[in-house]
């Protein structure tokens, strides 16, 4: 990888945090040789042995507030997007729009879901919209949000590779 490969990539990922906050992932899987650091550092839960947190991290303020000790999954992972401008599919500009265009998408449909009665449990907002879409599939009624989530659904899927399945 070269350098302006490095820091276009750097540089999306600070524009963007949508992973770090939890617009397109609900959780990060920890490694059992991780947890005794990590415990040190975040709020880390374990279940049988295995250690996770949900979004949105605790230690996202503008950007990993515990960069270099990060666990690994935050550091390999890459969203399709970040893939794409790596492999000079898209371009650095074109990126940032996509990510701008989620973020407002992301506004709209919290707006909506203010004005609606859906109890979504999930602190996420990746999965609050996996549980909505669930209701939706099953509410016969026409929804405001449904074309957003569409949008949404449509959105995550062709830039990041993500599913809200
Ligand atoms: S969603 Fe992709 S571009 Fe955004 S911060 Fe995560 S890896 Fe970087
Ligand atoms: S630990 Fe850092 S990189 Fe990982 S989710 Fe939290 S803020 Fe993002």
């Amino acid at each position: 990888m070269n350098s302006e490969k490095i820091s276009d990539s750097s540089s999306l990922c600070l524009a963007c945090g949508c992973c770090c906050d939890g617009t397109l992932i609900g959780f990060v899987q920890l490694g059992s040789e991780e947890l005794p650091a990590l415990r040190e550092l975040m709020e880390v839960e374990e279940q049988n042995g295995e250690g996770f947190f949900l979004h949105p991290c605790d230690r996202f303020c503008d950007g990993c507030t515990i960069y270099s000790d990060r666990p690994k999954q935050c550091a390999s992972f890459k969203c399709g997007l970040l893939k794409s401008l790596e492999a000079k599919e898209t371009d650095f500009d074109s990126a940032v729009e996509v990510i701008k265009v989620v973020k407002q998408k992301r506004i709209a449909i919290e707006e909506k879901l203010m004005t609606q009665p859906y109890q979504l449990k999930s602190d996420s907002f990746y999965f609050k919209m996996v549980e909505l879409k669930k209701l939706l599939k099953k509410d016969t009624s026409e929804s405001p949000l449904t074309e957003d989530l569409k949008q949404l659904d449509s959105l995550l899927l062709k830039n990041f590779g993500i599913s809200l399945d």
